[in-house]
C-alpha cells in the first residue's frame, strides 16, 4: 500500500505539447489572432472562493491521486488560483466549421491546459480547467463558465464513460464563488449565475480543428509537426511518420475512431449538439459537452440545441453523415501532407463501412440476435427505426423493457400478448392506436425473428440487459441536479453520479431515476432545449 498519493499540487506534471509544439509565451490575454504558433502560454485568473463540489474517485485512483478536501491548495490548482512549478499553462489555437461555415481561428477561448499527469499504468494524461479565464482565443467573451453548463459536463463525461462510449473524462467540478453573467435565453435578460471550473482529462484535447487551424493559415510546417506529435503519442502503433502512407494510415485510425463513436451514440440516444469540426476530437473521443442530450421520445430530428432549430444539422439522425462531413474537412486538411488527396478516400470509405458494421452489430446485441441473414436483419432494424420514429416511444424504456419482455417470449410464446401490451404500457408517451398498430406488427416480426435464435432465454436476456442501459443522464434529471447545487444541496448530483456509474445494473433502490421523463419537463428549458449559453 502506497502510504500517500499526491494531491493535484502535489503531483509531477509533464509538459509535452508546450515543449515539443511551437508556442507564444507573451502570456498576454488580449484576443487575437496568433499565426504561426499551436499554442500561447497563458496563467489562469484566480477565483474569489474556490470551493470542491465533486471528484470523480475513480478516475482520480486511476490518476493516482488523491482526493483533495473541500478547500486548500489542490483544490485552489483545480481552479487556477494556484500553478505549480511543473505546471506550464496554455491555450491551444485551432479553427473550425461551425455549423457548416469555416469559422477562422477559435482556440482555447476558456479552457486552460494545465500539463499531463502520469496514470498508474504510466501513460500521461493531459488535465484542462475549464472556465478558467480569459485567453488570446477567447474573442469577445469571459472565458468562464457557469454551474449549470458546468455540472452537466462533469456527470456526462463520467455516465459516457461507464456506459462505455469513447469519452474525455471528468476529475473534478469546483465552484468558484464568483458570479458569471449568461443571457440564457438570448433574450436579452442576462442573469448572475454561480460560476464554476470542470477539471477535464483526456491524453490530449487536439481537435480536428487544431489541423484546419494550420492548413488553413498555410502553415505547414506546423501541420507536419502536430500531425507527427499525435502520431508518435497517440498512435504509435502506426510507427514512425517518416512518409505519406503513415498519415493515410493515420486518416483512416481517425476515421475508424469516429466511426465507432458515433455508433456508440446512436446506440444510447446521445445527441451531442454542437458537432462542429472544433468540437471533434482527434482521438474519437466524445469532446465538449454543451447543449447536448438524450433522446426521450424516438425521434431521429430531434435536437437539444436551440441555435439550430432551424436546420437540425445536428439531431440525433444527423449525426453519423455530420461524423463522415467533419472527416471530410480534416481530409482537406491533412491533403497537404499527401502527394495526392485521393489517398484520403479509402478513410473516408471506412468510416462508413465501420459505422455500418458496428451499428449493426449493436443492434443485434441490443435485441439479443446473432448475426444471421444480415440483409433480412438490416430490414427488421429499418422497420423498428420506422415505427418508433412514429410513435412517441422512450427509447432507453423500450430497449430495456424489451430486455426482459423478449427472453420471455422466447421461452413462451403464448406469453406474448401480454409482454407486448405491458412493454408498450411502460415505454410510450401517447401514441394513437394506429401508431401502437404499427410497434406491435414490429413486434410480432421481432418475435418471429427471435425462434430462429438457439441461444437459451438467460443467453438472450444477459446479452440485451448489457446493451440497453438502465439509466441515462436523461435531460431533466440533470436539471434537477442543477437546481439542487444551486441551492447549495448536492444530494441529487451525488446520488446520479452513483447510479450512473453502473448503468447497465438493476438498482432498484433508484428506479424512480429511470422513470419515464414527466409532463413537467416536456417543454422546460434545460430538460428539452439547451442553449449555448454555457
Ligand atoms: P463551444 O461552442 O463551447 O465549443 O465554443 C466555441 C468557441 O467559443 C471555442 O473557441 C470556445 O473556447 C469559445 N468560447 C465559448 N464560450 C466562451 C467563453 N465564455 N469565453 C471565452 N471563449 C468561449
Ligand atoms: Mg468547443
Amino acid at each position: 500500500m502506497p502510504t500517500s498519493l499526491p494531491t493535484i499540487d502535489t503531483a509531477p506534471f509533464q509538459n509535452s505539447f508546450v515543449d515539443e509544439m511551437r508556442g507564444e509565451a507573451s502570456f498576454d490575454n488580449r484576443p487575437r489572432q496568433v499565426p504561426g504558433y499551436h499554442y500561447s502560454r497563458v496563467q489562469p485568473t484566480p477565483v474569489q472562493d474556490p470551493r470542491l463540489l465533486a471528484w470523480s474517485d475513480e478516475l482520480a485512483a486511476y490518476l493516482g491521486l488523491a482526493r483533495p478536501a473541500e478547500r486548500g491548495p489542490a483544490v485552489d490548482a483545480l481552479a487556477g488560483n494556484l500553478v505549480t512549478d511543473t505546471m506550464k499553462p496554455f491555450a491551444a489555437r485551432y479553427g473550425g466549421h461551425q455549423f457548416g461555415s469555416w469559422a477562422g481561428q477559435l482556440g482555447d477561448g476558456r479552457a486552460i491546459s494545465l500539463g499531463e499527469v502520469t496514470a498508474t499504468d504510466g501513460t500521461p494524461w493531459e488535465i484542462q480547467l475549464k472556465g478558467a479565464g480569459p485567453t488570446p482565443y477567447s474573442r469577445r467573451a469571459d472565458g468562464r463558465a457557469v454551474l449549470r453548463s458546468s455540472l452537466r459536463e462533469f456527470l456526462c463525461s463520467e455516465a459516457m464513460h461507464y456506459l462505455g462510449v469513447p469519452t474525455t473524462r471528468a476529475l473534478s467540478l469546483v465552484r468558484t464563488g464568483d458570479l458569471v453573467v449568461r443571457d440564457m435565453f438570448y433574450n436579452g435578460n442576462p442573469q448572475a449565475e454561480p460560476g464554476a471550473i470542470v477539471a477535464r482529462v483526456a491524453p490530449t484535447f487536439v481537435r480536428f480543428g487544431n489541423f484546419q487551424m494550420m492548413a488553413s493559415a498555410g502553415e505547414l510546417d506546423n501541420l507536419r509537426a502536430l500531425a507527427d506529435y499525435v502520431i508518435r503519442r497517440y498512435y504509435p502503433e502506426l510507427g514512425e511518420p517518416t512518409g505519406p502512407e503513415v498519415y493515410v494510415r493515420w486518416f483512416e485510425e481517425i476515421s475508424r475512431r469516429t466511426a465507432v463513436m458515433l455508433a456508440h451514440w446512436m446506440s444510447v440516444g446521445f445527441v451531442h449538439g454542437v458537432m462542429n469540426t472544433d468540437n471533434m476530437s482527434i482521438l474519437g473521443l466524445t469532446i465538449d459537452y454543451g447543449p447536448y442530450g438524450w433522446l426521450e421520445p424516438y425521434d431521429p430530428d430531434w435536437t437539444p440545441n436551440t441555435t439550430d432549430f432551424g436546420s437540425r444539422r445536428y439531431a440525433y439522425g444527423q449525426q453519423p453523415n455530420v461524423g463522415l462531413w467533419n472527416l471530410w474537412q480534416l481530409a482537406r486538411a491533412l491533403a497537404h501532407l499527401v502527394p495526392d488527396p485521393e489517398l484520403l478516400r479509402p478513410g473516408l470509405d471506412l468510416y462508413s463501412s465501420t459505422f455500418e458494421a458496428t451499428r449493426h452489430a449493436m443492434m443485434l446485441r441490443k435485441l439479443g440476435l446473432t448475426s444471421r441473414n444480415e440483409a433480412d436483419d438490416k430490414a427488421l432494424f429499418e422497420a423498428l427505426h420506422e415505427a418508433l420514429a412514429e410513435s412517441e416511444v422512450d427509447m432507453t424504456l423500450f430497449f430495456r423493457h424489451l430486455s426482459h419482455a423478449a427472453p420471455a417470449v422466447r421461452q413462451d410464446p403464448a406469453a406474448a400478448a401480454a409482454a407486448w401490451r405491458e412493454l408498450l404500457a411502460a415505454a410510450t408517451y401517447s401514441a394513437s392506436p394506429e401508431e401502437e398498430q404499427k410497434l406491435r406488427s414490429w413486434l410480432s416480426h421481432y418475435q418471429q425473428r427471435l425462434q430462429q435464435e438457439t441461444a437459451a432465454p438467460e443467453a438472450i436476456r444477459e446479452m440485451m440487459l448489457a446493451a440497453n442501459p438502465k439509466y441515462v443522464l436523461r435531460n431533466y434529471l440533470a436539471q434537477q441536479a442543477i437546481e439542487a447545487a444551486e441551492a447549495g444541496d448536492l444530494t441529487v448530483l451525488e446520488r446520479l453520479m452513483t447510479v450512473l456509474k453502473t448503468p447497465f445494473a438493476e438498482q432498484p433502490e433508484h428506479e424512480e431515476l429511470a422513470a419515464k421523463r414527466p409532463d413537467w419537463a416536456r417543454e422546460k428549458p434545460g430538460c428539452a432545449t439547451l442553449s449555448c449559453s454555457s
